[in-house]
């Protein structure tokens, strides 16, 4: 029986991927092996948006050519794009596979032959092309599937290297994403996150043009599924009209995630952000404004070359007086090829573990703020299929992000109930069915 196993590291975009790669080979007869079981084939959807990223991409590889001998192993994912040599240079990796071959990968995994030879299928993505779909119609375990509907990005960040491992952006057609969606509503789903490299840009590329704002009218109806939730949005491409249409939305989740990364004007230019924290400031105060319920989440990077003490505090100070709801916190790590090369002024690794450190205990007391001020709130939750470890409780999110501990059978899982907000513990919110 033709085994496969299947390791995705890095972003929503790259696990909808790997679930399309899954997805075409089990059509093709192949079978996903239990965890720990031998394999004949071993794929590895490698990220690079960090320097960790890459480390743990080169350890995946490594660990399972070591525990699955003689299978053939094919390396993709961003990390493969940008830097193929690292992957054909290394012993029992047979495919090295660009984006843009992706849709190759379920016909070149025949069953292996044995025997030594490196393959690299990767081409530049540097010039403007076509979104390459590739179709799902179901999402492993998942209870909340991703679709992904953009690819690419035209931003050029000072410290991101996606632009050069992704390319130029592209969209999937509305047609195509609601009639995905549309099948995984019939396939017993009730959420759908929509995902993308630069969701903000979608549709601009498209003859006719369009945008996310559009697209979200075309697909916000009650006989669509009843939960869309959006993956993150540049804060530029927030617009009013945007925000209008989440916050008058039955379907659209009230959740919103949203890079930052600085609170100091001098480092956003330097990193090359299309905005100031003025802008930032005010959009937050809009949204709550619009959405009193809303889930904020924020992305913050630390240690971007330049960062005095000052600027680091203007990030923390503009965090603190913001009506956010969590924090991800990422230590700037340089990436080859970005602009960040060039810059001097670097930040030591202790300063920024403490910077990160202590961004992190901000987002977690605003994490608690947000989740304490939902207490007794009576909410729409998404029971998942899985129960908690600790406590043994299913688990469910609320459509403003709350994961939230119910005690309840396990015909609640994969569906929508009504759940009453009672306490917290420990950082978990407890709910009672309604
Ligand atoms: S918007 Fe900036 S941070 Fe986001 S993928 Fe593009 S270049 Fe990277």
């Amino acid at each position: 029986m033709n085994a496969f196993t299947i390791m995705t590291l890095g972003c929503k975009v790259n696990r909808y991927e790997s679930e399309a790669i899954s997805e075409q080979l089990t059509d093709q007869g192949w079978h996903l092996t239990d965890k720990g079981a031998k394999a004949n084939l071993c794929v590895v959807n490698t990220c690079t948006v960090t320097g960790k990223a890459a480390m743990q991409s080169r350890q995946a590889v490594r660990r399972l050519v070591r525990s699955h001998p003689g299978a053939l192993v094919v390396v993709t994912g961003c990390y493969a794009q940008v830097a193929p040599e690292v992957f054909a240079s290394t012993p029992g990796v047979h495919y090295v596979v660009g984006h843009s071959f992706k849709d190759q990968i379920a016909r070149l995994a025949s069953p292996h032959k044995g025997g030594r030879f490196s393959v690299t299928l990767v081409e530049d993505l540097s010039a403007p092309r076509l979104f390459q779909d590739l179709p799902i119609t179901r999402f492993g375990d998942r209870t909340r599937p991703f679709v992904k509907i953009q690819d690419g990005c035209d931003a050029f960040c000072a410290y991101c290297i996606v632009p050069h491992a992704r390319g130029r952006s592209r969209s999937l057609s509305p047609e195509i994403v609601t009639k995905r969606i549309t099948r995984l509503q019939e396939s017993g789903y009730f959420e759908v996150v929509l995902c993308g490299i630069h969701i903000g840009r979608y549709g601009q590329d498209l003859i006719p043009g369009t945008s996310l704002t559009r697209l979200l009218r075309s697909i916000d109806c009650p006989c669509s599924v009843q939960r869309l939730r959006l993956s993150s949005i540049e804060p530029a491409e927030l617009s009013e009209d945007l925000i209008g249409q989440v916050a008058a939305s039955e379907q659209i989740c009230p959740h919103l995630h949203i890079p930052l990364q600085s609170g100091d004007d001098e480092v956003l230019k330097r990193m090359n952000r299309p905005y100031n924290s003025k802008f930032f400031r005010d959009l937050i105060h809009c949204i709550i404004r619009k959405i009193p319920d809303a889930a904020i989440g924020v992305d913050v990077l630390s240690g971007f070359p330049g960062e005095t003490e000052t600027a680091f505090e203007k990030t923390c100070g503009l965090i603190e007086q913001l009506p956010i709801a969590y924090l991800h916190v990422f230590p700037f790590s340089l990436q080859k090829g970005t602009r960040a090369e060039g810059l001097g002024d670097r930040i030591s690794p202790e300063t920024i573990r403490k910077r990160c450190q202590h961004l992190r205990k901000i987002g977690q007391t605003k994490r608690r703020k947000f989740y304490e001020s939902n207490i007794g709130s009576t909410q729409q939750v998404l029971i998942e299929g899985k129960r908690d470890r600790v406590f043994g409780y299913l688990k469910g999110f609320t459509k403003n992000y709350i994961p939230v501990l119910v005690q309840a059978t396990d015909e609640w899982c994969h569906q929508v109930v009504e759940v009453r907000l009672e306490k917290m513990t420990n950082g978990r919110v407890f709910g009672r069915l309604r």
